[in-house]
């Protein structure tokens, strides 16, 4: 089933891609693992798909020991709290994707710093406006990422977004649109350690607006792995 929905998933990025006159090979499709059990998550990985994320720590934790991960990429996405980040980078993330405070990028350089590594974080916005959602506001961003770009035990090599919860595909289009031209003026200021290299955005009801509007790494999960079953109240 898994296969099936893989390749379907593929077959649409490959269309999308050639009618926006674009490689295709340049699209990562992030499978979301979240509550799914390691074996699942092996199986979608043998598929050929490199990358995968997980939004909750403990619950990576538990996992990550049990996944094949040879030429394979962890991701962060959920919710960095600032308590966690020890743990978050004992799981070796090739890049957290959800950076959106100071405060919290002061202290992951802080510890990044006692490890001696680099870590690769993109930033993520609200786009949405729903206060709800997490991320930093659009007009805050540009000023955030200057002062990221100082911390130096971090780079900064795009942008993250959720797009609006909500069936208007014209709302969700400027959610995305609105991503990719702050992703544009960025690239313009040509910070230090600063890339617009990937676009984060898009899930499985709204990825290929997302890729539509730009979109170079795709988050998937329900529409992959079927519906997420959730087992107790941590949504773990
Ligand atoms: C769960 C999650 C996804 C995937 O959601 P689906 O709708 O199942 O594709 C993508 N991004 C983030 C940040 C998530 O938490």
């Amino acid at each position: 089933m898994i296969k099936d929905n893989y390749l379907l998933i593929m077959d649409r990025i490959n269309s999308i891609s050639k009618k926006l006159n674009k490689d295709p090979e340049s699209i990562t499709l992030l499978a979301v693992t979240k509550t799914h059990p390691a074996e699942l998550i092996n199986q979608a990985l043998a598929l050929g798909i490199n990358d995968f994320g997980e939004n909750k720590v403990q619950e990576a934790e538990q996992k990550l020991d049990k996944i094949n991960r040879n030429n394979k990429y962890f991701h962060f996405i959920g919710h960095l709290q600032s308590n966690k980040i020890n743990k978050i980078l004992a799981l070796d993330p090739v890049l957290i994707h959800s950076i959106d405070k100071l405060s919290t990028a002061q202290k992951l350089n802080d510890t990044c710093k006692n490890l001696n590594r680099i870590q690769n974080i993109l930033i993520e916005v609200n786009t949405s406006g729903e206060t709800s959602k997490e991320g930093v506001e659009p007009d805050l961003c540009i000023n955030l990422i200057k002062d990221i770009a100082d911390l130096p035990y971090l780079r900064i090599l795009g942008l993250m977004t959720i797009g609006s919860l909500t069936e208007d595909s014209l709302e969700i289009r400027r959610c995305f649109s609105l991503l990719k031209s702050l992703s544009i003026q960025i690239a313009e200021l040509n910070l230090n350690q600063v890339k617009m290299q990937y676009l984060s955005m898009g899930m499985s009801h709204d990825y290929e607006i997302a890729l539509e509007e730009g979109a170079n790494l795709i988050r998937i999960g329900s529409l992959l792995f079927g519906n997420r079953i959730y087992t107790n109240k941590t949504g773990v």
